[in-house]
């Protein structure tokens, strides 16, 4: 069977970028999970469910369909075959997110379809409880972080120029909950490495990256 890479840690982390990097370098599959509970949260919107009737939301969570493209130069993600792959970077999906994701339903049907497209391996997966739940036997874990300024300067930028401070906010908001909710909090799985990126450039990232999984 394939390698699995695991990296996990907040919003602005680096993540994404790091291991896009890593899964083109390598010729790897990549999965943005992240992406999966962003689809989901637009497919409740589109809905009308209340995103904080944590039963509305257990109840709808089986409903649409996903489906999560894996090239790590193109990724797509599908809701019952809509592409909405820049819808779930606007600012509705980022606000209702986060409970949404709280929610343990959301949770086990999502795990199942990240099990289903992972597989034999040979991917690189992202989110915040890849290498503690999705996939705690992943060859190589990095837990990604960097200072919350760093972070909301980047995604900032990646977002066309958004306001900076606003986007500090919205980040903090975001990683509170995702860090304190019972369900699958986020935390540095057992095993990995921690990497703090504020420092470094992502082609720096990614050579570290390269060299554990090379170790
Ligand atoms: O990575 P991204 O910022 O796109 O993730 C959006 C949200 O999805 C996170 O803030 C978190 O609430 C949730 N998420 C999660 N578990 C994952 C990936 C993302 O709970 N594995």
């Amino acid at each position: 069977t394939g390698i699995v890479i695991a990296l996990d840690g907040p919003s602005g982390s680096g993540k994404s970028s790091t291991s896009r990097g890593v899964a083109t370098r390598l010729g790897l599959r990549y999965l943005d999970t992240g992406a999966m509970f962003r689809a989901m949260t637009w497919a409740m919107l589109e809905a009308g469910i209340d995103v904080h009737d944590a039963a509305a939301v257990a109840a709808y969570a089986t409903t649409p369909q996903l489906v999560s493209g894996t090239d790590p130069q193109a990724p797509t993600i599908h809701v019952d075959g809509v592409d909405v792959g820049e819808a779930i970077r606007g600012e509705a999906v980022t606000g209702a997110v986060s409970p949404v994701s709280t929610v343990p339903e959301v949770r086990t049907r999502l795990l199942e379809l990240q099990r289903e497209i992972i597989g034999d391996g040979d991917i690189v997966v992202e989110g915040r409880d890849i290498g503690s739940v999705v996939a705690p036997d992943a060859e190589v874990k990095l837990y990604l972080t960097a200072d919350a300024a760093a972070r909301a300067a980047r995604r900032a930028l990646e977002e066309g120029g958004s306001d900076v401070a606003a986007t500090e906010a919205s980040l903090l908001a975001r990683d509170a909950i995702d860090s304190t909710r019972k369900a699958a909090p986020l935390t540095m799985p057992d095993g990995a490495t921690h990497i703090d990126t504020t420092a470094y450039t992502l082609d720096q990232v990614i050579d570290q990256v390269i060299a554990l999984v090379q170790a």
